[in-house]
């Protein structure tokens, strides 16, 4: 039978696309490959946004960059390019970088580049949640094989 497909943050696998060129690196999802097919995802690279490059946040509606950039349209391409890549895909279900301007569905730091954290959804997994999709965390693993009844 065909595995189910997921769409999973690029850096939880261990590529090395964070704006710092580092990754996330996550063995316990690496390790449900052997129950799903892995879509791989980095929508600020689909932005077309370099590795590395400079850290950004959201403020006031706006992803901006720690040097002042605005690349909030850089966000929003990648998002809708990593939306497309779901449909195509038809996908169900995401597991995503929380904390990420990108990928964070639980929280997200606030714009002021002092590690505050803050509670939201954004770019790319609200536009997710928004088309239908069901997005968990790095840290949600467990609800997601509750949820697909998957041990
Ligand atoms: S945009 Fe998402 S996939 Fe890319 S490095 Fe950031 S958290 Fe990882």
């Amino acid at each position: 039978m065909d595995k189910t497909k997921i769409i999973i943050s690029s850096c939880l696998l261990g590529n090395n696309c964070k704006y710092n060129g580092l990754n996330n690196k996550n063995d316990e999802i690496i390790k449900l490959n052997i129950k799903f097919e892995f879509i791989e995802i980095c929508p600020e690279v689909f932005g077309g946004l370099s590795i590395p490059r400079n850290p950004s946040e959201i403020r006031d509606g706006k992803v901006i960059s720690n040097k002042g950039l605005d690349v909030t349209s850089n966000f929003t391409s990648g998002a809708n390019k990593a939306l497309d890549i779901a449909r195509t895909n038809n996908i169900k279900y995401a597991i995503l970088k929380d904390g990420s301007p990108s990928c964070g569905s639980s929280y997200v730091y606030d714009g002021t580049f002092s590690g505050t954290k803050v509670n939201g959804y954004v770019i790319t997994a609200k536009l997710f949640i928004e088309n239908g999709i069901k997005v968990y965390n790095e840290k949600e693993i467990n609800k997601l094989l509750e949820e697909l009844k998957i041990c």
